[in-house]
């Protein structure tokens, strides 16, 4: 049984005390542990005081990226060891806009994706619809090449921890209502491209999160579907009335 992942991500959208202020607002009216999983992925200076904040209540504390290597060299990167230290447990990594905005390519995340294991953070590996499927001679035919480069090295067993979304890039941002019909075609290819690989009992372990205008009205339509096991929310989560109404969507 997947437990549904329900995740805020507020890109470079609060500073530290409207961060802290959030988690005061919301921690006493989140769901059971048992029910459901709740995270908010921050920017990074502000990981430490929220989770100074969650005082036991059922939130996790995600990260927004990540440096690809362990220690060394770089300066102006953030170290998931560093993250960890500051209370994350799970980091986002290959987001749209850092593939987008930040030239992000399948390496890079692979990267990424194996020295947050190597350090006991969980990783949410962001795919896309140009990672799902493509158009050739006028057929959508799904694919998975792109996506496996980002599963390059991880273990099986590496596997059923790691949480991925599927953001269509349409929908990410944008005015275009998600459409609860495509959430589901999208996060089941992606388990179908898993089982093949990784065999069908791996790829029903896994969580698949759908991205893309997630809202109070729309969730739980797209909840309804079989794969798909949470939501990514980005300008919906912003509001902490809006999200208390999202993560407590099954009452
Ligand atoms: C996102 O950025 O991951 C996202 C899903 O944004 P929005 O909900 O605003 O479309």
């Amino acid at each position: 049984m997947r437990k549904p992942f329900i995740i805020a991500n507020w890109k470079m959208h609060k500073n530290i005390q409207e961060s802290v202020e959030f988690i005061k607002q919301i921690r006493e009216c989140l769901p059971q542990a048992g029910v459901e999983e709740v995270g908010i992925a921050a920017q990074a200076v502000a990981l430490a005081n929220m989770k100074q904040m969650v005082q036991g209540a059922n939130l996790q504390i995600i990260a927004q990226n990540a440096a690809s290597e362990l220690v060394g060299p770089y300066t102006g990167e953030i170290s998931v060891r560093c993250l960890a230290d500051a209370g994350a447990s799970y980091v986002m990594l290959g987001h749209l806009e850092r593939r987008r905005l930040f030239h992000e390519d399948n390496e890079t995340i692979n990267q990424k994706v194996l020295t947050a294991l190597a350090t006991g953070l969980t990783p949410i590996i962001c795919t896309d619809d140009k990672m799902v499927q493509a158009e050739i001679n006028g057929e959508i035919h799904y694919i998975f090449d792109q996506l496996k480069g980002v599963f390059d090295g991880v273990a099986p067993d590496q596997l059923k921890k790691i949480v991925l979304s599927y953001e269509p890039s349409w929908a990410v941002g944008s005015s275009q209502t998600a459409n609860p019909l495509v959430a589901q075609k999208g996060c089941s290819r992606i388990r179908e491209m898993i089982a093949a690989v990784y065999g069908q009992r791996l790829a029903d372990q896994v969580r698949i999160l759908y991205g893309g205008s997630v809202n109070p009205q729309n969730i739980a339509a797209i909840m309804a579907n079989p794969d798909v096991d949470g939501v990514l929310i980005g300008r919906a989560s912003l509001q902490a009335d809006h999200f208390l109404e999202m993560v407590n969507w099954q009452q």
